[in-house]
């Protein structure tokens, strides 16, 4: 019974081409293909807090249609500020003499 077991979706390592990726996100797996995934780091708090279903973007979108109508959907707690702190640093690179 994995019902009620939420899902934590996940983009898939591509090794032959360059992705980017929040730092400090780690290599994982999907629970239902066995694909390589990145976990960031508010992923991996997730994984530590509760129990999770680790799914690729690709088998999310097999498995969407059939969600009932009580499928619950939220972002992961963090996730929206490390991706932006983290599209920030892109636009803004820190100097190396800069204080953090
Ligand atoms: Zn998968």
């Amino acid at each position: 019974m994995t019902e009620g077991i939420p899902v934590l979706v996940c983009l898939r390592v591509h090794e032959d081409t360059i992705s980017s990726v929040v730092p400090g996100s780690t290599q994982g797996e999907c629970d239902k293909c066995a694909h390589k995934v990145w976990i960031s780091r508010s992923g991996q708090q997730m994984m530590a807090q509760e129990e999770v279903r680790v799914r690729c973007l690709e088998c999310t979108n097999e498995e969407v249609p059939t969600w009932g109508p009580d499928q619950e959907v939220r972002a992961v707690t963090g996730a929206r500020e490390e991706i932006s702190e983290y599209l920030k640093s892109l636009l803004f690179p820190r100097k190396s003499d800069e204080p953090l």
